[in-house]
């Protein structure tokens, strides 16, 4: 029996007039990588913000591991083991790239974070043994000391995907993680996604460059314009005359 653990039930989501999501339904199995594609303007970030309580739907609820999420402020869901990275990085950028990595650490344990204490932890403390290796594994550990503001865009994007990882989630959400990178760098996260598959986190990735999502995704929903349209393998959605209407239609 397949193990769901997100579960997107009849959302619908307006904004004044427009909707931008009608009777969504969406069923993510453990250990997965469930992408979600569709046009720019489909309602993608609508629903990835309403998994992670920043936007309440006007309708339907969305449950994650047994609990209902849409009735918790977006701290409480990330307690409960969700993390996601956004279309735009938001990061430190005055802080070290060790002390952003860091800082979602201390926060998902004790709720909020110092700063003082953070840089006054010794080499040995768990935590920072924790950010030395991720910052090794992105591929980011020569420049730990830097500035996190003078990474380039791609860089940057990668830190917020180390920033997610050092809490643990069981679900990761990925808005467009390679979305205005250049083939090398949006290469580099491919791998780096498929390097983290492999240990078994919930993925649900919105993904506009299809090249990321095949090399990655074990089930694709297709959104466009506030429906799922079509759904399935990436072989089944390849093949699907609706899915190329829908891009094409673009
Ligand atoms: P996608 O991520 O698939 O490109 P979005 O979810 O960002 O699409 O947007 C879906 C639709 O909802 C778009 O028409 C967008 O303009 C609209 N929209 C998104 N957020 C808001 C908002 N806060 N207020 C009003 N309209 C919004
Ligand atoms: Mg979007």
């Amino acid at each position: 029996m397949s193990d769901i653990v997100l579960h997107v039930d009849n959302v619908h989501k307006s904004f004044g007039g427009l909707r931008a999501l009608s009777d969504v339904n969406l069923e993510v199995e453990s250990g997965k990588v469930h992408a979600i594609i569709g046009p720019n303007g489909a309602g993608k970030s609508t629903l990835l913000n309403v998994c992670i309580g920043r936007i309440r739907p006007s309708h339907g609820k969305v449950v994650f591991d047994g609990q209902t999420l849409t009735t918790h402020a977006p701290h409480e869901i990330n307690q409960m083991g969700v993390s996601r990275v956004f279309q735009t990085p938001e990061i430190f950028p005055d802080l070290t790239l060790l002390e952003n990595v860091m800082i979602p650490a201390f926060a998902r344990r004790d709720g909020a974070f110092r700063l003082n204490a953070i840089r006054a932890l010794s080499g040995e403390s768990e935590i920072r043994e924790e950010a030395e290796f991720i910052l090794e594994d992105i591929g980011l550990s020569a420049r730990r000391h830097h500035e996190a503001g003078s990474l380039s865009r791609g860089d940057k994007r990668r830190l917020e995907l180390a920033m997610c990882l050092i809490q643990k989630p069981k679900l990761l959400l990925l808005d467009e993680p390679t979305a205005g990178m250049a083939r090398h760098d949006t290469n580099r996260t491919i791998e780096l996604l498929q390097r983290i598959k492999a240990r078994g986190m919930t993925k649900v990735i919105i993904e506009h460059d299809m090249h990321v999502v095949f090399s990655l995704a074990d089930k694709i929903s297709v959104l466009a314009q506030g429906r799922i349209i079509a759904e399935g393998s990436p072989d089944e959605v390849r093949g699907n005359p609706k899915v190329r209407e829908a891009y094409l239609g673009e």
